[in-house]
């Protein structure tokens, strides 16, 4: 197993099912500087899933109810709450000076411009995902493969995380591997290990490597 090796500053995009459990997870483990960036607000039904979240923040920014929560149990955490969407235009700079991202969101498209941004600047990035009672988890290392090695283009008519429902626990769990998972630097740079969950079987993993005609895998490579 390769070493922990304790980021410094982490970036959790997305403030839900998966980012309340990961920066729990992260905080946990000494990280001592988080990054919160989610625009959305508290909602009822989100509260099965979402543990910095209760009764009395629906309505609030949910970075705001998450930052209040990690400060009041990790009083020397450091954490900077931003209000605001990943976009094209702000994506590089918001992540810029992380040593790790992770992918806490609920949206293809914003999921592939993560794995684009953090491919471009070199920063490794936690992308996860869960949809009903499945999940999945990878390490996207500088080097190594992304998410468009494993999915070309963001599918079309993908339901979201509100649309198919999402089983509280399962979030949970990927959001905790989705910690972990920023501590470990992949075993070999080149290739990464696609974990996939499912509430009825056992936990099993898939070795990813680049796809020879991954656009921005090709673009990293010629650089
Ligand atoms: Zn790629």
């Amino acid at each position: 197993m390769a070493a922990l090796a304790l980021p410094q500053r982490v970036c959790v995009v997305g403030m839900g099912g998966l980012g309340c459990p990961a920066s729990l997870g992260l905080a946990l483990a000494g990280v001592p500087h988080l990054t919160l960036v989610d625009y959305d607000v508290v909602e009822r039904s989100n509260l099965h899933r979402q543990p910095w979240h209760h009764e009395p923040d629906v309505g609030r920014l949910k970075v705001a109810s998450a930052a209040e929560k990690l400060a009041r149990t990790f009083p020397l955490l450091g954490v900077d709450a931003l209000a605001t969407p990943l976009t094209a235009l702000n994506a590089a700079a918001l992540l810029s000076g992380h040593d790790v991202v992770v992918d806490g969101t609920d949206g293809a498209d914003t999921k592939f411009l993560l794995s684009d941004t953090c491919k471009r600047l070199g920063i490794p990035l936690i992308h996860g995902g869960v949809l009903r009672f499945e999940g999945l988890a990878f390490r996207i290392e500088p080097g190594g493969p992304c998410l468009r090695c494993l999915f070309e283009t963001p599918p079309v008519d993908a339901p979201s995380c509100a649309q198919a429902g999402v089983f509280g626990a399962m979030a949970g769990l990927v959001g905790g591997l989705q910690a972990r998972l920023a501590l470990t630097p992949n075993e070999r740079p080149a290739e990464a290990w696609l974990h996939v969950l499912d509430a009825g079987a056992s936990p099993r993993r898939v070795r990813l490597r680049q796809r020879a005609d991954c656009r921005v895998c090709v673009q990293e490579r010629a650089a």
